[in-house]
């Protein structure tokens, strides 16, 4: 009988999980998740199986994930849920244990992250009812970025937009805090470092991290801004919106177009996936990839200006970590900027950790909480 900590990663169709030792190793005992939640819904474990399932919706996807942790630790417990949350808001800094009056606090938070954020709110009501001895535990995308200066958090707007809300949180924390903590172990001088965190996956984003500190994102108000990416525009005029407004589009038109029909999959015409597209000789996947890379360099770029200069970049993410040639181009892209060995910042290649990530926050919750 093992007893676990499970972290789950709800997505708008997927739900990734982890289970890890209660404490001690930090090595998970079984992950994987269920995909294409829906009507082709796929499970596939870290013990090997794959298998088509029937998950109409993120419950029945959890419940198959719950069959498939209870089974592995033979009755062990299950100590503690933790989730990934995409956005805390301007409130949660910091990781959280849930109760009734954090959960509503989150709810009030859906018209900021209206895609995202009911994904993962359902996925801890759902953990609540199978688990209901068990501690539930948020971590926030966005709590990384919460220390930033304020000029990297607003937009020029009234200031009155910024106290409502409306400012540029960044996302990707969790990713940025995995890289950080594996460069730390690794006695990489973090803390006195100027670090662009490129994440390159489906989502993509580039942080700015200087001495330690979140000091400016790509990524907005939300997931949009910035980085070209799979099926997301990434930065684009506000002008077109309002042109698409007065042409009669409705609201959910445009967000079918930004968050589904761009990016990669809209310049290109054939797929929002890299490897497609670099194995391509279609002009037009070569014309998204060349947009991709390009605004990876101007992101990386305008974050340098933030901190005043750039010693390094991270890549991390499926693309980052794998795509070589689309890392040379961008490194290509940034050799004439002044580097520590003279031309171009360092470059390292790290694979991020979020679900590692989490189950460490989450234990340092949970042995704060049990007090000394
Ligand atoms: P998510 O953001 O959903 O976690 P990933 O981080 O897995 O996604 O990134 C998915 C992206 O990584 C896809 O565009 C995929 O094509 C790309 N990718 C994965 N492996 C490679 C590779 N070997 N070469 C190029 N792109 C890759």
């Amino acid at each position: 009988m093992t007893d676990a900590i499970l972290v789950l990663n709800a997505g708008s169709s997927s739900i990734k999980f982890a289970a890890f030792p209660a404490e001690g190793s930090d090595e998970a005992l079984l992950s994987g998740g269920v995909e294409r939640i829906g009507a082709q819904a796929q499970l596939s474990i870290s013990t090997g199986e794959r298998a088509g399932v029937a998950a109409p919706d993120h419950p029945s996807a959890l419940t198959l994930v719950a069959d498939r942790v209870a089974e592995h630790l033979h009755g062990g417990h299950i100590h503690a849920v933790c989730h990934r949350i995409v956005h805390g808001g301007a409130q949660f800094s910091t990781p959280i244990p849930l109760d009734d009056a954090a959960l509503t606090a989150l709810d009030d938070l859906i018209p900021l992250a209206p895609l995202h954020l009911p994904h993962g709110l359902q996925g801890v009501r759902a953990a609540q009812a199978l688990y209901p001895d068990a501690a539930q535990i948020a971590c926030f995308d966005t709590a990384f970025h919460s220390a930033k200066p304020w000029l990297h958090d607003s937009f020029a707007l009234p200031q009155s937009y910024y106290d409502e809300g409306i400012r540029r949180y960044g996302f990707h924390g969790l990713s940025c805090e995995s890289i950080l903590r594996t460069l730390r172990a690794e006695g990489y001088p973090v803390d006195t470092r100027r670090i662009a965190i490129a994440h390159l996956g489906n989502g993509c984003s580039v942080t700015a991290v200087k001495h330690g500190v979140g000091h400016a994102s790509s990524m907005g108000f939300s997931t949009l801004d910035g980085l070209v990416m799979g099926t997301r525009c990434g930065y684009l005029d506000p002008g077109v919106i309002l042109y698409w407004l007065n042409q009669g589009k409705t609201a959910a038109e445009i967000e079918d177009i930004l968050y589904h029909r761009s990016g990669l999959l809209g310049v290109s015409g054939l797929s929002n996936d890299m490897r497609d597209l670099t194995a391509s000789t279609d002009p037009s996947a070569q014309r998204a990839v060349e947009v991709f890379v390009s605004r990876v360099v101007e992101e990386v770029c305008r974050l340098a200006g933030t901190m005043g200069g750039l010693d390094a970049v991270v890549f991390c993410g499926g693309i980052g970590e794998n795509a070589r040639d689309i890392r040379e181009r961008i490194t290509a892209g940034l050799g004439f900027l002044p580097g520590p060995s003279g031309a171009g910042p360092e470059i390292l290649v790290r694979e991020t950790r979020e679900e590692h990530e989490i189950m460490l926050e989450a234990r340092a919750v949970m042995s704060a909480a049990s007090g000394p």
